[in-house]
C-alpha cells in the first residue's frame, strides 16, 4: 500500500468534479488535485451526452418550475431562480472559451429554442397566463406565446403536422435555449485540469472513506490494474460519485449523511437519426408531466447535437433497475440500506403511490404504447424510424422529515460534513446545468473564509452576475450577459443556423 498527501481529491470524472476541480484551480492555482474515476474513461455515467437529455435547465420549457397552485395562482420566483444558476454556467463557460479552457464552442453547446406545447383549453389557459407571467421578466425577455397552429408549425412543423383540426394546443418559445454536451464539457474540463497539474486516475474505484484525527481523509482506492489497494491521504474530498455517493458518504461516517437514502429511475429515450424528420424540427420541446409522474419524466421532444451529429430524441420513459450507477450492480439498492434511513425509505414506499402507479405502467408499456406517447407530440411518428436507448441511472433523494417521516425529493442535495473536510452531491435535478451554482455552494460553504476574504472577488470577475446577486432585478446587464454569453458561446441564431 502507498500512501501520498494530496490538497483536494475529487471522486469522480463526471461534470461535476470537473467544475469543481476548475473552480479550485482559479483561486489556488498551487494546490494540489487527484481525480479518482472508477471507468476506465471520464464523463461515462449521467454527464455522458447520451445519459442525460442535454438540455440547457434555464425554466424557459419546464413547466415544472412554475407550478400552478391550487387556486391557480403562478409565481415565477422559482422558474428565476433556475435561469439565475443557469446563467453562472453560461458566464462561467464564456469566461472559459476566451481563456482557451474550452474549445470551440460547439463541440459541447448550440442553439436550440425552448418551447412547452400543451393540449386542452385549460392546459393553453395555465400556458398563457404562464407566459403574460414570464415575459416582463427579463430573462424570460424573449418568450413567444402562440395558439395558432400556422404560427407554431413554423417553429415546428413536426408537432403540427396531421393533428386533428379541432385540436386546442398551443406552444410558447425561447430563442435563447440551449443544447449542452455534458459529456464533451466534462472531458474538456479535466483535460484542462490534468494539463494544469491535476492527477487523473482511471481505473481507480474509492471503495471508503475514513477521517484521522487530525481532520485529514484517508482515500481507499482499489486499482483495477491489478486489483492493488492504494491510500492517498487528502485535506478535502469531494464525493462527486454520482450514484455511488450515497454510498461513499456513508462510508465516511459523518453524521450529515444520517436518514438519507436514493431511490433509483433509470431513463431510455427514443432516438431518430434520420435526417428527413431531423431537419424539420430545431428545438426542445417540453410537455407536461402525466398525473403522479416525477417532474423529471416530462415528455420532451429534442434536438440533439452530439460530436456535431444532429438527432432527435423522445422521452424520456422510465425504468426500474436497483443499480445506482448504470455501470453499477444489483447490490446498490439493497447495500445502500442502514437502520439510520430505513424509516424515511419506508415511508416513501407507503406514500408515493403515484410515483410507484406511473412506474409501473411505465414498466409495462410495449412498444406501440410507447410510440402512442410520441404520437401526442408528434403524429407523424413511425415506429420504423425510432429505436430505444438506454438513459443514465438518477438516483432521487428520500430523506428525513420532521413531518411526513420520510420524503421523496425530485432536487439536488449536497451533503458535507460539519468541518467542511468533505462534501458530495445526491439526487439529479437540475443537474448538470446548474453544475457552477452548486459547486461554489461547495466552496462557499466548506471553505467560508477563503471564500469571503479572496476567493469570492476573483470567481465574480469571471462569473458577473455573482457582483449583483443576479441578473434578473437588473434588466441592462442581463440583455448585456445574455448577448454576450450568446456572441462567446456562438449562441446566435445566425451562427446556429449555418450549424444545422
Ligand atoms: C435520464 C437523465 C436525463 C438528464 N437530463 C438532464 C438535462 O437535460 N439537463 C441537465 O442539466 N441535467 C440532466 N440530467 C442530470 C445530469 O446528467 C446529472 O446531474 C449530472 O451529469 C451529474 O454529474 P455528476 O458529475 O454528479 O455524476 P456523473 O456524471 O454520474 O459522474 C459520476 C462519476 O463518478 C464515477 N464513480 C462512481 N462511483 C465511483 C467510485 N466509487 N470511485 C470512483 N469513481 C466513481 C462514475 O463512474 C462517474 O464517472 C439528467 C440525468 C439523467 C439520468
Amino acid at each position: 500500500m502507498s500512501k501520498n498527501t494530496v490538497d483536494v481529491v475529487l471522486i469522480g470524472g463526471g461534470v461535476m468534479s470537473a467544475t469543481l476541480g476548475t473552480l479550485i484551480k482559479q483561486v489556488q492555482p498551487d494546490w494540489s488535485i487527484e481525480i479518482f474515476e472508477s471507468r476506465t474513461e471520464v464523463a461515462t455515467e449521467s454527464s455522458n451526452a447520451w445519459n442525460n437529455a442535454g438540455t440547457g435547465h434555464a425554466a424557459l420549457c419546464e413547466l415544472n418550475y412554475m407550478p400552478e397552485g391550487k387556486d391557480g395562482s403562478l409565481s415565477a420566483a422559482k422558474a428565476i431562480d433556475i435561469n439565475e444558476q443557469f446563467q453562472l454556467s453560461r458566464q462561467f463557460w464564456a469566461k472559459l472559451v476566451e481563456e482557451g479552457v474550452l474549445g470551440e464552442p460547439s463541440s459541447f453547446i448550440n442553439a436550440t429554442p425552448h418551447m412547452t406545447f400543451v393540449r386542452g383549453a385549460e392546459n393553453v389557459d395555465y400556458l398563457r397566463r404562464r407566459w403574460e407571467l414570464l415575459r416582463s421578466e427579463p430573462l424570460f425577455a424573449d418568450m413567444e406565446f402562440s395558439d395558432d397552429p400556422e404560427q407554431i408549425a413554423e417553429w415546428t412543423p413536426l408537432l403540427v403536422d396531421r393533428r386533428s383540426k379541432d385540436e386546442v394546443f398551443a406552444a410558447t418559445r425561447s430563442e435563447s435555449g440551449t443544447d449542452v454536451d455534458f459529456g464533451a464539457l466534462t472531458r474538456q474540463l479535466i483535460s484542462h485540469l490534468v494539463s494544469e497539474g491535476a492527477a487523473l486516475n482511471l481505473g481507480a474505484e474509492v471503495r471508503k472513506l475514513r477521517r484521522l484525527d487530525d481532520g485529514t481523509w484517508d482515500v481507499y482506492v482499489r486499482n483495477r490494474a491489478g486489483y492493488t489497494t492504494s491510500i492517498v491521504n487528502a485535506k478535502f474530498v469531494f464525493v462527486g460519485a454520482g450514484g455511488g455517493a450515497l454510498s461513499l458518504l456513508q462510508s465516511s461516517g459523518i453524521p450529515e449523511i444520517k436518514g438519507f437514502g436514493g431511490f433509483p429511475i433509470s431513463g431510455k429515450f427514443l432516438k431518430t437519426s434520420n435526417p428527413e424528420i431531423v431537419r424539420q424540427h430545431q428545438a426542445k420541446v417540453y410537455g407536461k408531466a402525466a398525473v403522479g409522474a416525477p417532474p423529471m419524466s416530462v415528455p420532451h421532444l429534442d434536438t440533439r447535437v452530439v460530436d456535431g451529429e444532429q438527432s432527435l430524441l423522445f422521452g424520456p420513459y422510465a425504468g426500474f433497475s436497483p443499480n445506482f450507477l448504470k455501470k453499477g450492480s444489483w447490490w446498490d439498492l439493497p447495500g445502500s440500506i442502514r437502520p439510520h434511513n430505513l424509516g424515511p425509505m419506508l415511508k416513501v414506499g407507503l406514500s408515493e403511490f403515484a410515483l410507484e402507479k406511473y412506474l409501473l405502467g411505465e414498466l409495462l408499456a410495449s412498444r406501440e404504447k410507447q410510440m402512442e406517447t410520441l404520437r401526442e407530440y408528434m403524429p407523424t411518428a413511425r415506429t420504423e424510424d425510432w429505436e430505444m436507448i438506454e438513459a443514465g441511472q438518477r438516483v432521487q433523494v428520500m430523506k428525513n422529515d420532521p413531518e411526513k417521516g420520510g420524503i421523496l425529493q425530485f432536487g439536488t442535495e449536497v451533503i458535507t460534513g460539519a468541518d467542511g473536510t468533505v462534501s458530495g452531491l445526491l439526487g439529479a435535478s437540475p443537474g448538470a446545468s446548474t453544475a457552477v451554482y452548486a459547486m461554489l455552494g461547495v466552496l462557499r460553504k466548506c471553505f467560508p473564509e477563503q471564500f469571503t476574504s479572496s476567493w469570492e472577488a476573483v470567481f465574480a470577475e469571471n462569473i458577473p452576475a455573482l457582483k449583483t446577486g443576479g441578473l434578473n432585478d437588473h434588466p441592462e446587464l442581463a440583455a448585456a450577459s445574455l448577448a454576450h454569453t450568446s456572441e462567446v458561446l456562438g449562441l446566435t441564431r445566425a451562427n446556429a443556423d449555418t450549424a444545422v
